[in-house]
């Protein structure tokens, strides 16, 4: 992500507006005056709707945006998603893909877990898993020989859980991520990160992409004037050695390398790309067509014509490219100096850009980077439908208990997603049956009663297996454990301790 203009939080302090998100509903929490949110939403609301008018009679292509990020914690969910599809209406989006951005840490942010439940039932959002799960564990140590065994294994369960939760892809991940404004993290991992490779195997095992942030960089680099903030070192490394190993792991694997036509460093050029592209056919790229008046914004346009050289690698690789805007989205409602109302200026510009741009394109051609690779690339048509909880938990697929260690989240869905637990409630002592569906519900009966409860099941970012629970839908959550008996697990947390019968399928009888 690249923007701008900086954010002013209502403290008077800058935010940067790039891929680390803004710790938006702390800010909330400090602003008390509630009135203050209505009136800005409702300022908010009427510019959009204005614009609104103006603008969406000339969205000609249908869009599929591959690379964009809600930003808030869920409970702000439905605010940034409204202004999503505003937008999205405005400027003939029909589907996005929304992710985290690439974070180095958990805090306060999001989980993928957190947009399978928002999302389910959207049918014009999917999403991307691990720029705050799996991006955290491949930036939290320096060193490679740092890397604990226990931290491999969760890295590569996480992975395997976003596929089984129905996500379009992985992302968004880092590899070099440049500070372009001060208080904007640096980051840096090689391309070839053991794992990074590891991720291009579950990449490939379930044919969904990686999208990633890379900026490109041949050797060394010294760091460009523009660029030297606190954050960045003086010398920037290369990348692109470690790219070429990591394409060489796994020719599988479709790695769509983000943000074409706008990298900060400028060194994406077409030649570069297409010399890529040649020679590695899993390698794609998504475009951020920003065409401002920074050179580095404006790559892909030479005065009112497209770039020869950009035109030329469009129409080589025609299959390769997609649409990633990198939008973010903020709930109208935040206060202040209204980071939204920039954010959404920002947006508008960009998606306006990709819509001249798509226009000179030859149509056919204009049709494929639009949309169909998207879909393609993606697996995001009618045939590639995917559920929550996608994956084994068919009669007859328990694996051997692998011991008494907690269960990781992929082994606790292949193992009782699609089946029924049975147990005494710690809470009230009662014989309940409670059955897994891998549509996210959970369908709870008490032994001996008729009546059926329906309640959602879900994990935590930690890996909690948790049910919400009475008219509150409060959240009961438990790790859970192999035991010495076959088809008897623990369910546990710092408070209960209890063992439950596994029983195959939906199965509600004594
Ligand atoms: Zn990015
Ligand atoms: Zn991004």
């Amino acid at each position: 992500m690249f923007a701008i203009t900086p954010i002013v939080t209502p403290a008077g302090g800058a935010l940067e507006g790039h891929d680390e998100e803004p710790p938006l509903m702390a800010q909330i929490d400090r602003v008390p005056n509630l009135a203050l949110f209505i009136v800005l939403g409702v300022a908010f609301a009427a510019q959009v709707a204005n614009a609104d008018t103006k603008s969406h009679a000339h969205a000609s292509h249908s869009i599929i945006d591959v690379h964009t990020h809600l930003i808030g914690r869920p409970p702000s969910f439905p605010g940034s998603l409204k202004s999503a599809l505003t937008l999205m209406d405005r400027h003939g989006v029909e589907k996005m893909v929304v992710s985290s951005p690439p974070r180095s840490d958990k805090k306060g942010m999001y989980d993928y877990t957190s947009l399978v439940r928002f999302l389910r039932g959207k049918r014009r959002f999917h999403f991307l898993g691990g720029g705050s799960s799996l991006n955290p564990m491949l930036h939290r140590h320096a060193k490679i020989a740092d890397i604990p065994q226990g931290l491999s294994r969760e890295f590569a369960d996480t992975a395997q859980a976003i596929v089984d939760a129905g996500a379009a892809g992985f992302g968004e991940m880092a590899s070099l991520h440049i500070s372009v404004r001060p208080k904007h993290a640096y980051k840096f991992q090689p391309a070839d990160h053991p794992m990074l490779l590891k991720l291009a195997d579950v990449a490939a095992r379930s044919g969904l992409p990686i999208d990633l942030h890379m900026d490109g960089v041949d050797e060394f680099m010294e760091t460009p004037d523009r660029f030297r903030f606190a954050e960045n070192p003086g010398m920037l490394p290369g990348t692109l050695k470690a790219f070429d190993r990591l394409l060489r792991h796994n020719r599988k694997a479709k790695i769509v390398w983000a943000h074409g036509g706008s990298d900060p460093l400028g060194e994406m050029t077409p030649g570069l790309i297409g010399e890529l592209m040649d020679k590695y056919e899993h390698l794609y790229m998504s475009l951020r067509i920003r065409g401002d008046s920074s050179k580095s914004h404006n790559q892909v346009f030479d005065a009112d014509e497209l770039d020869a050289g950009w035109l030329e690698l469009l129409k080589r690789h025609s299959d390769r490219f997609v649409i990633g805007t990198d939008s973010f989205f903020v709930p109208p409602k935040v206060p202040s100096n209204a980071p939204a109302k920039q954010f959404a200026r920002h947006n508008d510009a960009t998606l306006k850009e990709t819509g001249r741009f798509l226009s000179m394109l030859p149509p056919d051609l204009a049709r494929k980077v639009a949309r169909e690779n998207a879909i393609r690339i993606y697996r995001l048509g009618a045939g590639d439908r995917r559920m929550a909880a996608r994956g084994p938990g068919a009669p007859g697929q328990m694996a051997q208990p692998p011991g008494k260690r907690a269960l990781a989240e992929a082994e606790v869905r292949r193992i009782v997603v699609g089946n029924t637990l049975n147990f005494t409630a710690p809470s009230n002592g009662r014989n309940l049956f409670v059955h897994f569906a891998k549509d996210g519900r959970v369908v709870m009966r008490a032994a001996g009663k008729p009546k059926k409860i329906v309640k959602q099941w879900f994990f935590t970012e930690n890996g909690l297996l948790c049910r919400t629970f009475g008219r509150q839908n409060k959240k009961h959550c438990t790790r859970v454990s192999a035991t010495n008996t076959q088809g008897k697990l623990m369910l546990w947390n710092k408070k209960v301790r209890y063992q439950a019968t596994l029983l195959k399928g939906q199965r509600f009888s004594n």
